[in-house]
């Protein structure tokens, strides 16, 4: 594992780490994304290039913007029968744009586990990789796969986290579908 952190992409302290999201850059090479994060804004903890090496990205002391400002409903998606309450049939009422505001609010009242992971309790994982079309990835490549088993398994013995805490980005939040799907840590 090489280090190469971006200050520009911490943004303030992350206080504890709960979760790991999978992500997959949408760039071709690992340097595109290391320019990006030069300028600032959106990135991740950990950048796994096509060649399968690991780079640590930012301090896992501090947070970096890569879950998105919209979360999508953990019960929702795991049992929509026993998610119903008064709030949830209500928001489920409102248009598409209004509903996920809404639906981001209600599931954020709530702590981790039972809503999904969010900015200030997850570390994130970036696979070297860029979208196809709406739907899909290039694949996570066989290499890539085994650099991604090794540090989630450290990271989950480094804080008691479990497989089940570690999840595709479009599982968490409104991205295209096939971003990590080829993603394996297990
Ligand atoms: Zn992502």
């Amino acid at each position: 594992m090489k280090l190469k952190r971006y200050k520009n992409i911490e943004h303030g302290k992350l206080p504890a780490i709960e979760a790991i999201v999978v992500h997959q850059t949408d760039a071709p090479t690992a340097q595109h994304t290391f320019n990006g994060y030069s300028a600032g804004g959106n990135g991740a903890h950990f950048l796994i290039s096509k060649a399968s090496e690991i780079y640590q990205t930012a301090s896992m002391n501090m947070r970096c913007y890569h879950v998105g400002r919209l979360i999508k409903s953990k019960c929702l998606t795991l049992s929509s029968a026993n998610c119903r309450n008064t709030a949830m049939t209500k928001i489920l009422t409102m248009s598409w744009g209004a509903r996920i505001k809404a639906l981001d609010a209600h599931e954020r009242a709530k702590s981790y586990p039972d809503r999904f992971p969010v900015n200030s309790d997850s570390v994130g994982i970036e696979l070297v990789g860029k979208h196809l079309d709406d739907k899909t990835y290039e694949a996570v490549t066989a290499l890539q796969n085994v650099s991604l088993q090794w540090l989630v398994n450290e990271l989950n013995k480094h804080f008691s986290t479990t497989t089940s805490d570690v999840y595709r980005h479009p599982t968490v939040s409104y991205k295209n579908p096939g971003e990590a799907s080829a993603a394996k840590w297990k």
